[in-house]
């Protein structure tokens, strides 16, 4: 079942989730809403690449992760619970970042350019992932909503803000529709 995006500025979105101890078929059948959700949002110039379950109104530790970053036909998803980064790479990487939540918009954020993440699947069997590039990027970017953090919030300079159009192409925003996200992004907790 598809389910309603919760959008900036809602304040569910600075929520703090709660780590999950045991899964049981609610849990389930919320990581495959989460993954149904995410993949209706595809568009021509846009793919849901992963999704939080803060994103739809549940405060807990539980994200879908696109399987296949390379080809977006591929519409499958895996969970992962309770995911940390356990070590990151000094070194960052700018790169240009989007959000379900933040519809329309992209940003500039510097991300880690490499980490090692410690999580679990549904069955509660750990995982270990080392990851770097997009799929790192795309990891820092699901813990942060676990932490009532959205990108907008490491965006340096309202310089960084863009916005998609129609056809896919990024355009800066004006000077006033920067300012009204600057005050989203400070409107922390
Ligand atoms: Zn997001």
């Amino acid at each position: 079942m598809k389910r309603k995006i919760v959008t900036i500025p809602d304040k569910v979105l600075r929520m703090k989730s709660k780590r999950i101890g045991y899964v049981d078929d609610s849990i389930r059948k919320l990581a495959e809403d989460m993954a149904q959700t995410a993949s209706a949002w595809d568009r021509e110039s846009e793919i849901g690449a992963a999704i939080a379950a803060i994103q739809v109104g549940e405060p807990i530790k539980l994200t879908a992760v696109r399987n296949n970053f390379e080809d977006y036909r591929d519409k499958s998803f895996v969970s992962f619970i309770n995911p940390e980064i356990v070590k990151a790479s000094p070194e960052k990487v700018t790169d240009i970042e989007g959000c379900l939540s933040v519809p329309g918009i992209y940003g500039r954020v510097a991300r880690h350019k490499k980490i090692k993440v410690k999580a679990y699947d549904l069955d509660m069997k750990e995982v270990r992932l080392t990851l770097e590039g997009f799929p790192a990027r795309l990891f820092q970017h699901e813990i942060d909503h676990m932490n009532g953090i959205i990108f907008l919030d490491h965006v340096a300079s309202p310089k960084d803000l863009l916005e998609i159009d129609d056809a896919g192409r990024l355009h800066p925003l004006s000077a006033d529709q920067a300012a009204e996200l600057g005050q989203q992004a400070s409107n922390h907790g």
